[in-house]
Parts: C-alpha cells; sequence; structure tokens
C-alpha cells in the first residue's frame, strides 16, 4: 500500500488562509466567532470545528523581524501517541496510508488522546464529548484525490505525494533556501513535513514540538495496563454470555407498588 505526506513548505505561505476555509468547506465545519487577539490569527486556536489554522508568528532574530505564517494540522504520525491512548477500538485509527483518522460513533470522549498527543492537535466538543481533528482528508485521498486545502493552496506552499517523493522534495527544498525540514526525528515520523525558511528553527515558532515522542504514561498504558483491560472487559463479555447460555435471560423485577395487582 502507497504511503503519503502532506508538505508545507513554510517560506511559501503567504497567510491567505485558503487552506483554513477550503478544509471548512470540504468538511462542512461550521464558521466560528472571530476576534482580534493581537495577531492575524483567527480563530485563536485550533478548535473541533477548525481543523487546520495558520499561525502567524513574529520572530526577531539577529536583530531581523521575520513573518512566519505556517499551516497548523494534525501530523498524522507513524506510531501515534493518540491512537497508542485510546481506550476504545475503532475511535482512531492509523490507516496504511498514512493518515490518523477518528470516528465519532466509538469516541468515549474520555479525552485520552488530547492528552497523549504531542503536537496538541486534537479537541473536544463539549457538547457531543467526542473528539476531532484533521483526517488528511482520507475520504479524497483513498478517491486519488488530493486534500482539499492543497488544492485550495494557490502558491504551492502546500504539496501531497508519494512519502518517497515528498520526503527527497522536502530536504533538497531545504537545501536550496537554507532551511530545515521538521519535524527530523527518525525516532518519531509523521506523514506531514514542513520546510521552515532559513533561521527558523520549530522552537521559534508557537505550537511546535521540535522533540517529538510517544509519552511515558502512554507507553506504560499500552504495554501494561491497556491489554489487562482489555482481559478484564472480555472476561465480563464472556461471563455475561456464559450466563445467558446456562441460566437464560435475566429476569427484571419491577417493584409493585402497594396496593397494586
Ligand atoms: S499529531 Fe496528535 S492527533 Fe495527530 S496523529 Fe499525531 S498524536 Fe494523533
Ligand atoms: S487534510 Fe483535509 S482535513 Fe486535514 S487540514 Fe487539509 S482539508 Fe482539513
Ligand atoms: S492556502 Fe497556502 S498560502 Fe494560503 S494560507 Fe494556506 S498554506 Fe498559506
Amino acid at each position: 500500500m502507497a504511503e503519503y505526506i502532506k508538505l508545507i513548505d513554510v517560506s511559501k505561505c503567504t497567510g491567505c488562509r485558503g487552506c483554513q476555509v477550503a478544509c471548512k468547506n470540504w468538511n462542512s465545519l461550521p464558521a466560528e466567532q472571530t476576534m482580534f487577539t493581537g495577531s492575524l490569527q483567527n480563530p485563536k486556536d485550533l478548535t473541533y470545528n477548525t481543523w487546520t489554522l495558520i499561525r502567524f508568528d513574529e520572530v526577531v532574530k539577529d536583530g531581523q523581524l521575520h513573518f512566519v505564517m505556517r499551516h497548523d494540522a494534525c501530523m498524522h504520525c507513524d506510531w501515534p501517541a493518540c491512537v497508542k491512548a485510546c481506550p476504545s477500538p475503532g475511535a482512531l485509527v492509523k490507516m496504511p496510508e498514512g493518515a490518523v483518522v477518528h470516528n465519532p460513533t466509538y469516541c468515549i470522549g474520555c479525552k485520552a488522546c488530547i492528552a497523549a498527543c504531542p503536537f496538541d492537535i486534537p479537541r473536544n466538543n463539549p457538547e457531543l464529548e467526542k473528539m476531532a481533528k484533521c483526517t488528511l482528508c482520507y475520504d479524497r485521498i483513498t478517491e486519488g484525490k488530493q486534500p482539499a486545502c492543497v488544492t485550495a493552496c494557490p502558491t504551492g506552499c502546500l504539496t501531497f505525494g508519494l512519502k518517497e517523493e515528498m520526503v527527497e522534495k522536502a530536504h533538497k527544498r531545504a537545501e536550496a533556501i537554507g532551511g530545515t525540514v521538521y519535524p527530523n526525528n527518525p525516532k518519531y515520523e509523521t506523514h506531514v513535513l514542513y520546510v521552515l525558511p532559513a533561521g527558523i528553527a520549530a522552537d521559534d515558532l508557537s505550537h511546535t514540538n521540535a522533540n517529538p515522542s510517544m509519552p511515558l504514561s502512554v507507553l506504560l498504558w499500552k504495554n501494561l495496563f491497556k491489554p489487562f483491560t482489555l482481559i478484564g472487559m472480555g472476561a465480563v463479555i464472556g461471563g455475561a454470555f456464559l450466563h445467558y447460555l446456562t441460566k437464560g435471560p435475566h429476569k427484571v423485577h419491577e417493584k409493585k407498588e402497594e396496593g397494586g395487582e
């Protein structure tokens, strides 16, 4: 199965927010009340109805001011902490193409994925108690289409393609402009890559994680506690089934009101 990567060349972003609008449009996400909070970033943060956001950063380096606009969304991790942390089978699934998709039907609103994500991406819908995030437009890419945000980008900042080709493209572009590829951690690979402009490091920007890793709590949960929990759940279900086979269905005892029939 072919794997894909979304490549974000930050040096080409003009902050037009075409990608932000296209994401809402394709995923039928409602608009939100916007407000001025000191920068052009609007809304202020990702929400369950805003799966991608252009982050505006003003970086002063070597006496020079840099305006950096960056498309921020789920990184579609290779070994996703959110999937490992999730206790509800089917709520978050890593697909062979690289996308990490969520299924609200199975989400129990426990927020374990939110706590585990090293990039602080998933957001909870407090009314539904369900999480939401970018899906890498899984419904589009499996039909041979590009993600909606990529098709809307007028500058070539966003591109999408086969993993090997995009990795090569990212490193060539970084070399050409004297920039860097982010994230660059062979132990925590992602299906979204950035090319950062010359002189700008991931740590200079807001809402980045230059050193992503699987949280220790998730490793313990996944390897130590989760199997026992699932075995326990299986034992309860098995016991209930055995009881049904041997004793038949439970009878519901309704308390009769005094003086009733
Ligand atoms: S960035 Fe966070 S939400 Fe997205 S796949 Fe990685 S761990 Fe999951
Ligand atoms: S890949 Fe699709 S879901 Fe993700 S930010 Fe782009 S348009 Fe939104
Ligand atoms: S559409 Fe492209 S240029 Fe416009 S804000 Fe998004 S990433 Fe930047």
